[in-house]
């Protein structure tokens, strides 16, 4: 095992293909992105402050479009049946390299832009996943692209995809299911983050229904014995996945929340709903475990005498990794540099991280670049990134966004990301992301060569939806 995988690295090293010969169009692309800082900051900042959760994406969407097609890009919104989803193009013919941008945010927290916790009142969501950052950057990276391939640095084709709902609501799925991915030859992505490093590690596998169980009404005290209650449902449903945990492979990761759990204690509920989400690094176990937990759903139902019923919301696959593009990438990052701090954002910094109730890293790790990572692990997360890395080779990275240390989906990551701190990460992933497509761009041997590692890895499996043939769930937020 250990042999063979020193002698595909020792292959790899001997192929590697030239990136060099484009430097000072790296350079330039640097100064231009450098240069539109501000412009790029307002864009992210006004989308921090919309924070709409998934599918409702409706102003921020409208923002990165038009940011797009004030300068040049073909937009086609709502593809894939998803209204604020939509695909931007610019040139024409091969190469066709695609950079996928976020801009969903997360409900219930809403949080000022201050080292200490300021809930917002009124307020519904905060982009605690930095996914402002995320769409701001990617569109930046794409605008550049587009100033070389005019400027006939290059030619090819550029496409900027504007994929709503990744926090639970596998909008990119859709876009994969759709076939938008179809003609593209590589695709670039990034995520906010506490580091900077080139994202080899994998993603679980998920797959999330919501159970909905049905009973009959009755006065709790009055005449209960007329009554079923479809909370006892998802007790005794919860229950057994419960107990099931003992018996499922260790990685496994199951949650759920009550969503619906009834009105009044003296009602016998009649209906309620439970929120599941299973996880696995391979999605054939995540399969399997699905259908256990639909059997306790169904147990549950008999004997309780209630019935359910249930919707899937999302499914996404785990993350395949390319090693030949994360290398090319890796080479740009530590060109671009990580993030350093005014005197003021040190202060920021400092104060923030007290609040974390852990020793965190150093503030001057956010300058530092990790070295590419050696293994492939499966990380704790999942990403709807996942199914476009099983229709194209796939590249990503994670910058200093955030004060390190700093976990995503906190009060902390919100405040983070309305600041500096946030602007000045996203712009190394902007740069980094424009600087890996020049490489694409100009070096096809980069492309054959990312090409022959995705088919290898993806072996002879035929893609297949984990979510099946459902319609967006364009209300899963509601
Ligand atoms: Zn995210």
């Amino acid at each position: 095992m250990l042999c063979a995988a020193l002698f595909v690295t020792a292959t790899h090293a001997q192929k590697k293909p030239a990136t060099t010969g484009n430097d000072p169009l790296k350079t330039q692309a640097m100064a231009d992105l450098q240069a539109g800082y501000a412009d790029y900051k307002k864009v992210a900042l006004q989308i921090w402050e919309y924070a709409e959760v998934g599918y409702k994406e409706v102003k921020s969407s409208a923002l990165l479009q038009k940011t797009l097609s004030d300068n040049g890009f073909d937009v086609k919104a709502g593809v894939a049946d998803i209204p604020t989803a939509f695909v931007a193009t610019y040139g024409s013919g091969k190469p066709v390299i695609g950079i996928l941008a976020e801009f969903d945010a997360l409900p219930g927290l809403a949080q000022e832009a201050t080292p200490e916790k300021k809930p917002i009142d009124g307020k519904n969501a905060g982009h605690a996943c930095g996914h402002h950052l995320f769409g701001t950057a990617s569109v930046a990276a794409g605008i550049e692209l587009k100033k070389l391939i005019e400027q006939k640095k290059f030619t090819g084709t550029i496409k900027v995809y504007g994929c709503p709902a990744e926090e639970g609501g596998s909008g990119k799925v859709y876009m994969v299911r759709a076939g938008l991915f179809n003609d593209v030859d590589a695709v670039i992505h990034w995520h906010p983050g506490n580091e900077n490093a080139v994202t080899m590690t994998s993603a679980l596998a998920n797959k999330s229904a919501k159970f909905r169980f049905h009973g009959i009404s009755a006065h709790a005290a009055a005449s209960p014995d007329r009554g079923r209650s479809a909370l006892d449902g998802i007790e005794a449903m919860d229950n057994m996945v419960n107990m099931m945990r003992e018996h499922i492979p260790q990685e496994t990761r199951i949650h759920y929340v009550i969503t619906n759990g009834g009105k009044a204690p003296n009602v016998v509920p009649d209906f309620s709903e439970v929120y599941y989400y299973v996880r696995h690094p391979k999605r054939e176990t995540v399969i399997q475990i699905f259908d256990r937990v639909v059997k306790a759903a169904n147990g549950a139902a008999m004997g309780t005498e209630t019935t359910v019923d249930y919707e899937i919301i999302g499914g996404t696959h785990d993350l395949l990794l390319n090693r030949t593009l994360g290398e090319a990438m890796q080479k740009n990052l530590e060109k671009v540099g990580g993030v350093n701090y005014t005197p003021e954002e040190i202060t920021f910094a400092q104060k923030l991280q007290t609040t974390l109730g852990f020793k965190a890293p150093a503030i001057e790790s956010a300058a530092a670049i990790k070295p590419i990572k050696a293994d492939e692990d499966a990380g704790g997360g999942s990403t709807d990134v996942g199914d476009v890395s099983y229709a194209v080779p796939t590249v990503g990275l994670r910058t200093a966004t955030w004060v390190p240390g700093t976990p995503a989906h906190s009060w902390q990551a919100v405040a983070c990301g309305g600041t500096e701190i946030g602007t000045k990460g996203m712009m190394v992933a902007a740069k980094t992301m424009a600087m890996t497509a020049i490489d694409l761009f100009t070096t096809p041997t980069l492309i054959t060569q990312a090409k022959e590692e995705f088919l290898k890895d993806k072996g002879d499996y035929e893609y297949k939806a984990l979510l099946g043939n459902r319609k967006p769930a364009l209300n899963y937020r509601d």
